[in-house]
C-alpha cells in the first residue's frame, strides 16, 4: 500500500501544474496518466498572460517561451478564401496590444501543448522524483471519510494499491471519476465537432510576410483555421462545424487530410506530410460541483468549452494553481478544513464564465452550421481582458473591506484593483535596489506589501506564527511608471495588502496598524485560512 497525502489522477497540463504546484507547496503527491507519454496533438497554445504569471512565478516562463512560436506571430489573427488567395480580415487582438501589455509583467505566449506538457513534466519530475507514473490507469477509486483508496494498473500488468488523504481528478473532459461522483454537468453538449490536423508543411511563402497566430480559411464547401506552431513547418490545422459540411471523422485519413490541408492552402502540388489526426466535439458544459468529501475537480473534468477564446487550458491550470496551496496549508495544519470549500466557491463562477464566453464566441463565428458566407466573431473575441485579470474571489478566502469594484463589462473591462479577491496588480516598483514587478514579489508563501512607513504592520506580522507571513518593503515607485504603487493598491503609505500565495489579495488595510495591529493581522489570517482560532487548523 502505498500512502501519499494527494493522489493526482491525469497528467495533462492540469494534473502536471497540480503536481509542480504541491512539490512548490512542501506537499508529496502521486501522479498517475495512463497514456506513455505527453500529448501527441498540438491541441491547445495560448497561453494568456495570467497563466504566464504564473508559471514565471515558479521559474517556467523561460523554459515555456524556449519552446513556444516566435512572438511575432502573435500580434494578429486573419481570414482569406484560401492561405494563398484572397485576404478577408485581418484582426490585432486586444489581448496583445501594448495597452493592454502593460497590465501585467508576462505577455500571452503561444506555446502548443505538445509542447509545453514535456516542459511541465520535466520540473514535475524534477520537483518531485518519482512522483509521475506514466502508463499506469487509476480502475479503481473507493471514498471513506478520512480520504481515498485507488487501485492503480500499469502497462506492464503491475498493480497497487493507493491511500490518499485526497485526490485532484484532472482525469480530463470524460473525467470517470466525476461520472463516478454522479457530478452533472450544466450547459450546452456536442455544439459542434471538428477535427484537429497535426501536419508538417512548409507555409513560409504565404505567412512570412503577415505572421498571425490562427489563418481562419472560409470557403463554400470547407472551413478551417491553421494554428500556428513553429511559424514555418509545423502546423495545427481544424476542420470546424464537420458534419454541416458533410463531413465524418471516418473520412480523415492521412491522404483525405492532406487533401483538405491542399484545398485550404489552395495549392494543390503542396507537399504535406500528415503527423496525426484527432476527433473531437467541442462542448460547454460546467461541473454543478468541483468537490466531493475529498476529490476536487480541476481544468477539463471541471469544465469543458470550445477552444473559441483559448480558454480551456488555462482555465485549467489556474483552478491546480488555486487548489495547491489550499490543500498545502490544510496538510501543514496551518488551515481548517473549510478553506477547501472556497476552491469551488473561487473556481466555478471563474469556469462558468469563461464557458459562457467561449460559447458565444463559437456561436458568434457560426460554428452550429453551414455558412454561406464567412462569418466574423463577436467584438469580444480574444478581447477577453476581464476574464484574464479580472476574476474576483468571493469567499472566505478572503475579507472584504467594503470597496465596490467600478462598474464594467466582466468579459473584456479590467481596472486594476487590489481590492481583497481581486488579483494582485502589476506596478514597476524599486525594490532593495532593483526594478521589480509586484507579481515578482509573491508567490510562495503569504506576502505582506508594505511601504517603508508600514514598519507597524510588519511587526505584526512577525509576531505571528505559522504560516509565516513573508513581508516585503517596496522602498518606491519605479522612476518611469505612470501611477505609483500605493495609489493602484489604494492604500495610504502605513498601510498594508496581504496577498496569498496564488496571488490574490486576502486582506487590506488602507491605514497604519495602530496599537493592536498583531491582533487585526492575526484575526485576518484565521479569517482567511478558515481557522476557529489562533494557530488552530481544526
Ligand atoms: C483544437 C483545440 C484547441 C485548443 N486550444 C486551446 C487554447 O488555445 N487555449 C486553451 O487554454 N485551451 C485550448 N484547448 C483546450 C485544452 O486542450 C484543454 O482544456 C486541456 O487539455 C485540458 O487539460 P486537462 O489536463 O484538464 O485534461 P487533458 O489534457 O484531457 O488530460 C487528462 C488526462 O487524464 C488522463 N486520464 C483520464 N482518466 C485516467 C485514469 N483513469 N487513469 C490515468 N489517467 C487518466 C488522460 O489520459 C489525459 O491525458 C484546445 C483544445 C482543442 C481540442
Amino acid at each position: 500500500m502505498i500512502d501519499v497525502p494527494v493522489l493526482i489522477v491525469g497528467g495533462g497540463p492540469v494534473g502536471l501544474t497540480a503536481s509542480i504546484y504541491l512539490s512548490h507547496f512542501g506537499i508529496p503527491s502521486l501522479l498517475v496518466e495512463r497514456h506513455p507519454g505527453t500529448a501527441i496533438l498540438p491541441k491547445a497554445r495560448g497561453l494568456n498572460a495570467r497563466t504566464m504569471e504564473m508559471y514565471r512565478q515558479i521559474g517556467l516562463e523561460a523554459p515555456i517561451r524556449a519552446v513556444a512560436m516566435p512572438a511575432r506571430f502573435g500580434q494578429m489573427i486573419l481570414w482569406s478564401e484560401s492561405l494563398a488567395g484572397a485576404e478577408i480580415k485581418r484582426l490585432q487582438p486586444g489581448r496583445g496590444t501594448g495597452a493592454n501589455q502593460v497590465l501585467s509583467v508576462a505577455a500571452n505566449c503561444g506555446c502548443s501543448q505538445d509542447l509545453l506538457e514535456p516542459v511541465l513534466r520535466q520540473r514535475a519530475e524534477t520537483a518531485g522524483p518519482g512522483q509521475l507514473r506514466f502508463h499506469t490507469e487509476l480502475t479503481r477509486l473507493d471514498l471513506s471519510p478520512d480520504g481515498a483508496r485507488a487501485v492503480l494498473q500499469d502497462a506492464m500488468g503491475g498493480r497497487d494499491e493507493v491511500r490518499a488523504r485526497y485526490v485532484i481528478a484532472a482525469d480530463g473532459a470524460q473525467s470517470r471519476i466525476r461520472a463516478q461522483l454522479g457530478i452533472e454537468r450544466r450547459g450546452e453538449r456536442d455544439v459542434y465537432d471538428s477535427v484537429n490536423i497535426h501536419l508538417l508543411a512548409d507555409l513560409r511563402p504565404w505567412v512570412d510576410e503577415r505572421p498571425a497566430a490562427l489563418y481562419l480559411v472560409e470557403q463554400p464547401e470547407l472551413r478551417g483555421t491553421f494554428m500556428t506552431i513553429n511559424g514555418t513547418d509545423r502546423w495545427g490545422f481544424l476542420v470546424t462545424s464537420l458534419s454541416h459540411y458533410g463531413f465524418t471523422p471516418e473520412q480523415f485519413t492521412p491522404e483525405f487530410s492532406a487533401e483538405i490541408v491542399r484545398r485550404a492552402v489552395g495549392v494543390p502540388a503542396l507537399d504535406i506530410e500528415v503527423l496525426g489526426v484527432g476527433a473531437w466535439k467541442a462542448s460547454a458544459l460546467v461541473a454543478e460541483r468541483y468537490r466531493d468529501g475529498p476529490v476536487f475537480l480541476a481544468g477539463d473534468a471541471a469544465h469543458e468549452m470550445p477552444p473559441t477564446g483559448g480558454f480551456g487550458l488555462n482555465t485549467g491550470v489556474q483552478d491546480a494553481h488555486n487548489l495547491a496551496w489550499k490543500l498545502a496549508a490544510v496538510l501543514h495544519g496551518q488551515a481548517g478544513e473549510a478553506l477547501l470549500d472556497t476552491y469551488d466557491a473561487e473556481r466555478r463562477p471563474v469556469g462558468e464564465a469563461v464557458t459562457r464566453s467561449s460559447l458565444l464566441n463559437a456561436l458568434s463565428m457560426g460554428r452550429t452550421s453551414r455558412q454561406a458566407e464567412p462569418v466574423l466573431p463577436r467584438k469580444e473575441f480574444l478581447n477577453e481582458i476581464g476574464l484574464i485579470f479580472g476574476a474576483r474571489y468571493v469567499s472566505a478566502a478572503v475579507l472584504p473591506d467594503g470597496q465596490a469594484l467600478p462598474a464594467g463589462d466582466p468579459v473584456q473591462d479590467y481596472t486594476p484593483s487590489a481590492t481583497p479577491g481581486c488579483r494582485a496588480p502589476h506596478a514597476w516598483v524599486q525594490q532593495a535596489g532593483a526594478k521589480v514587478s509586484t507579481l515578482d514579489l509573491l508567490g510562495r508563501e503569504f506576502v505582506l506589501l508594505t511601504a517603508p512607513q508600514g514598519s507597524a504592520w510588519r511587526e505584526a506580522a512577525a509576531a505571528l506564527p505559522a504560516p509565516r507571513i513573508h513581508s516585503v518593503v517596496i522602498d518606491g515607485d519605479d522612476p518611469e511608471a505612470t501611477t505609483g504603487w500605493q495609489a493602484l493598491y489604494d492604500i495610504d503609505a502605513d498601510g498594508a495588502v496581504l496577498v496569498r500565495p496564488d496571488g490574490h489579495v486576502a486582506w487590506r488595510s488602507r491605514s497604519g496598524a495602530g496599537n493592536d495591529g498583531a491582533a487585526v493581522l492575526s484575526a485576518a489570517l484565521d479569517a482567511v485560512l478558515c481557522r476557529s482560532a489562533a494557530g488552530s487548523a481544526r
